[in-house]
């Protein structure tokens, strides 16, 4: 059973997990809105362009981690990063640092719920039958995410959308499978699925 403790602090209070991971999927969520509205950074300084993440993972003595991130694009035309991104860089210094593989349970994902623009961050080919009501990982990151070690079958995408007001209006959840399925059309798909570093462990994914 993963040890609760290691959950980096970061437990919100009345946070009262069902899960075997120690902290529900929608305070991982909060965490995510947290992300994004306290470090993400956009130029035009508009919060439907800023969007968080947070990464909950598990090591190979099983316990239970969880890295956040922001998206910075601070000069037009300069470097940007996206959230998920920068939540993954983190999870992979975390994994240097421990000196263990890690299994990434889930990668939520906190951003506007104005469909006009997830769309065009999202950058939607013309050929998607369903929109998605919430923001997606981008090109980038689903290729990214496709061929990362820590990525099982099982690993989810948790994505919310929230209004201006702070509340949480939409909210979305695809297993890595489906999440490259919707978008294959702008991605080509993986010859082989990814290693399943939970049984080479001896691990059980809990989820
Ligand atoms: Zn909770
Ligand atoms: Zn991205």
């Amino acid at each position: 059973m993963p040890d609760f403790r290691e959950i980096l602090g970061e437990r919100p209070e009345g946070c009262s997990p069902s899960s075997p991971c120690g902290i529900c999927d929608r305070c991982c969520v909060q965490i995510a809105q947290a992300a994004r509205l306290e470090d993400a950074v956009h130029y035009r300084g508009k919060l439907h362009d800023l969007v968080g993440a947070a990464i909950r993972a598990i090591d190979e003595t099983g316990r239970v981690h969880l890295v956040r991130g922001a998206n910075n694009y601070a000069v037009k035309g300069g470097e940007k990063w996206c959230a998920e991104s920068d939540a993954d860089k983190k999870l992979e210094s975390l994994a240097q640092r421990l000196g263990s593989l890690l299994v990434i349970d889930a990668i939520f994902g906190a951003a506007t719920d104005d469909v006009d623009r997830i769309t065009s961050i999202n950058d939607l080919p013309t050929d998607v039958s369903e929109p998605p009501s919430t923001l997606h990982p981008c090109v980038g990151c689903r290729e990214h995410f496709d061929g990362h070690p820590f990525i099982q079958l099982s690993t989810r995408y948790v994505t919310a959308g929230f209004n201006d007001g702070g509340e949480m209006t939409a909210l979305e959840e695809h297993t890595h499978p489906a999440m490259m399925n919707k978008w294959r059309s702008t991605v080509p798909p993986t010859p082989s699925a990814p290693p399943i570093y939970s049984q080479a462990l001896g691990l059980r994914p809990a989820f």
